[in-house]
């Protein structure tokens, strides 16, 4: 278990019970008293949530579930570009969490991990522990602020979001916006892949000239981005810039922003210094805390490595791993987590059972970018097991969209309540 020596104190000070063990902590109380074969999921977001109730579905109600989150509703991250754009707000994307609880009879505790013990098979909150027979955890992404110099997690709460988490960042970013004078400059920065969501900020950069182009037609968008080329739907992301928004979009690839000045609202980038407006600078990610309480993060200490067939960990057994955290060529998408979700909650069924998963699995992804305030662009992809490489790869079927278009925008809109009745309802 990875514990820093702070975060012990904390919890001895806290009054929590410390363990006989050298560097092993548990909370005194367990939660819920387990009862019979139990799974606890850390992280409710498109891959837990999914994970929670496709296990009590597919297991006839057998399999205890116990669904643990920090935040009290499920905020959607696709889409959230919109409410930059001025087409949705948050509360658009807000759902309970109450059907999960409700109809499907999930134990949902709300409430923040601090620790995991693989040895003692428990994890550890605030007010007490909870034991299980398996873990999965999908928490997402966590930010790497250390490489920009001058940014924190309490600058990007306080004055430059980077909204890669939807909920009171996008809602600040798009108040700076409409703060901000005609003329101004948005300098928006993207990390060097890999990052949550691939098409995610070009299709930001749409969101936020649509906005302009209607309401404050003199002001640009400057991309810095630090990859040396767009990474995903790249000559449709061009053309909606060139047509739809001529002269006010700028995209300067091989920009890695290395710091920031929060005060004159200026980033440096290895070739220049920028001043901007409105800042938004998107950080290098790397697998959300949990993974590394967990201890699954691989050499890389970024991404969780796991087995395809069943998404448990290499490094520990009977902890998958879903979602944002997994180390894989797969793009890390919310339609990606859901999927690869029921993939690991039909093998945690088998295996409960002492039998083996599904040899070949087969995952599948859609990803829709609203370029304009109503039109879409798409990119698809199947993703086959491959034996000889232990890998998911690229398989036939999938592409990208001819052309944008008001269909596929609505389209996205029905993708986007499909995924989110799916996933919670
Ligand atoms: C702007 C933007 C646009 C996007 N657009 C799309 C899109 O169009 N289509 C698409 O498929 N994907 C899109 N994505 C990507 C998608 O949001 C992520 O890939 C997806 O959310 C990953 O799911 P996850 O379960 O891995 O993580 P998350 O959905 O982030 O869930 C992680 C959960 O774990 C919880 N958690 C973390 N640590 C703890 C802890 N210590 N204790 C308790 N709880 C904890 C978090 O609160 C969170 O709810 C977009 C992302 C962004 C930022």
């Amino acid at each position: 278990m990875l514990i820093d020596r702070r975060d012990f104190l904390k919890l001895g000070a806290a009054g929590i019970a410390i363990g006989a063990f050298p560097g092993i902590a548990f909370a005194s109380t367990e939660l819920i008293t387990k009862k019979g074969q139990r799974v606890v999921i850390v992280g409710a977001g498109f891959g837990g949530a999914t994970a929670a109730k496709y296990l009590r579905m597919w297991s006839d109600n057998t399999i205890e579930v116990v669904l643990v989150e920090r935040n009290p509703v499920f905020i959607s991250c696709p889409m959230s570009n919109t409410v930059l754009g001025g087409t949705r707000t948050i509360s658009d994307l807000t759902q309970s969490y109450d059907t999960l609880k409700n109809k499907y009879g999930i134990n949902l505790i709300q409430g923040e991990v601090s620790a995991i013990d693989p040895d003692k098979k428990t994890v550890i909150l605030a007010n007490g522990h909870l034991t299980y027979d398996r873990l999965i955890i999908s928490p997402g992404v966590d930010f790497m602020f250390d490489k920009i110099e001058g940014l924190t997690a309490q600058v990007t709460d306080e004055s430059i979001p980077h909204a890669w988490k939807a909920g009171a960042q996008t809602v600040m970013l798009r108040r700076q916006l409409e703060a901000m004078p005609d003329g101004g400059v948005f300098v928006m920065s993207i990390p060097a892949a890999p990052y949550r969501c691939p098409p995610g900020p070009y299709e930001r950069a749409c969101q936020v000239a649509a906005y302009f182009k209607n309401f404050k037609p003199k002001s640009k968008v400057l991309i810095l981005d630090a990859n040396p080329d767009i990474t995903s739907k790249k000559g449709l992301f061009m053309a909606a810039w060139k047509d739809l928004y001529p002269g006010m979009v700028e995209y300067r690839p091989n920009h890695a922003v290395t710091k920031v000045d929060v005060a004159g609202k200026t980033v440096s980038t290895e070739v220049e210094d920028i001043k901007a407006d409105v800042l938004n600078i998107i950080p290098p990610m790397k697998a959300g805390m949990v993974a590394s309480m967990a201890g699954v993060v691989g050499a890389d200490g970024r991404w969780c490595a796991v087995d395809f067939l069943s998404y448990e960990s290499k490094v520990h057994k009977n902890i998958h791993v879903i979602g944002d955290s997994v180390s894989a060529a797969l793009p890390k998408s919310g339609h990606m987590a859901s999927a690869q979700a029921k993939v690991c909650v039909a093998a945690i069924i088998e295996l409960m059972q002492g039998k083996q998963p599904d040899q070949n699995p087969t995952v599948v992804n859609t990803c829709y970018s609203m370029v304009s305030n109503n039109e879409a662009v798409h990119v698809a992809n199947v993703f086959r097991f491959n034996v000889e490489k232990q890998a998911m790869i690229s398989a036939e079927g999938g592409g990208v969209s001819a052309a944008r278009s008001e269909i596929e925008g609505d389209y996205a809109a029905f993708w986007l309540q499909n995924i989110m009745s799916d996933v919670l309802l």
